[in-house]
C-alpha cells in the first residue's frame, strides 16, 4: 500500500519519511504528481487544516494522503503565531523574518515567561477524501532571545527544548526525531496506520479471491 505525503515543505517531508520508512510504509512526494494542488489552509485549528490538506489532496490525486499541520504557540503572545506560524511575518514570510519578528515581540518578556509549545496534527485521508485517522501531539519549551544552532527549520534556532536546555537548532536530527511534536504525533499514528494497511490488504485479498 502506498501513501502520498501531502506537504511541499521539504524539511517536514524529510522528518516524516525518516520515521515512516523504517515501517515499510511506501511514500510518494507531491513532486511526483503533475496534478497536485496547493490546498488553502482556511481552517481555524491545526486539526481542521490537517484534514483539509489530507482530504482535498486525496480527492485531487485519488490517492491515500498523509498530511499534517503544525505550528508554534507562545504563552506570552496568547498562543500566537499558532496556525499562522508559517505566515507570522506576512505574505512574504521566511523563517528568518518570522524568527526576527518573534524576537521583537518577546523583547520585554523575561525568560521564565517565555514558555511555548509546538503542535503537530496528522491526518490520513483515503482516496475519496474521507478522514480515516488523526493524531495530535506537542513539544514544550521556551523561546530564546537569540537564535542558537542551524539544525531543523522554522523556529527551531529559537525553540529551547525543555528536556535538554538546548534549541532544536543546536540538537541534531536524531534528538528531534525522538522529542519533536511531529515525531510524538507520528509515533501514535503509526500503529493505527499499520492497522489500516492490514485491513485494506485483507479487504483486497478477499475481493480478489
Ligand atoms: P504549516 O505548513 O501550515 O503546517 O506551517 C508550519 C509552520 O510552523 C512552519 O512553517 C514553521 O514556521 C512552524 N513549524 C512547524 N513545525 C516546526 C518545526 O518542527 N520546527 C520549527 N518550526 C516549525
Amino acid at each position: 500500500m502506498e501513501f502520498v505525503l501531502g506537504t511541499y515543505n521539504q524539511k517536514k517531508a524529510e522528518e516524516l519519511s525518516a520515521l515512516l520508512v523504517p515501517y515499510g510504509i511506501q511514500l510518494h512526494s507531491l513532486a511526483e504528481f503533475d496534478n497536485a494542488i496547493e490546498v488553502e489552509e482556511t481552517g481555524s485549528t491545526f486539526a481542521e487544516n490537517a484534514a483539509l490538506k489530507a482530504s482535498e489532496q486525496a480527492i485531487q490525486l485519488q490517492q491515500w494522503v498523509i498530511a499534517e499541520d503544525s505550528g508554534l504557540s507562545v504563552a506570552a503572545l496568547d498562543g500566537a503565531p499558532g496556525i499562522y506560524s508559517a505566515r507570522f511575518s506576512g505574505d512574504e514570510a521566511t523563517d528568518e523574518k518570522n524568527n526576527a519578528l518573534l524576537i521583537e515581540r518577546l523583547a520585554n518578556v523575561p525568560y521564565p515567561q517565555r514558555d511555548a509549545f509546538y503542535t503537530c496534527h496528522i491526518a490520513l485521508a483515503n482516496p475519496t477524501g474521507e478522514i480515516i485517522l488523526t493524531c495530535e501531539d506537542y513539544c514544550h519549551g521556551r523561546i530564546r532571545s537569540e537564535p542558537a544552532g542551524s539544525g531543523g527549520f522554522g523556529y527551531d534556532p529559537l525553540f529551547e527544548v525543555r528536556e535538554y536546555h538546548k534549541t532544536f537548532g543546536e540538537l541534531g536530527s536524531s534528538v528531534k526525531s525522538v522529542l519533536s511534536h511531529r515525531s510524538r504525533a507520528l509515533r501514535r499514528f503509526i500503529p493505527q496506520l499499520l492497522q489500516v494497511v492490514n485491513r485494506e490488504l485483507n479487504a483486497g485479498s478477499t475481493t480478489e479471491s
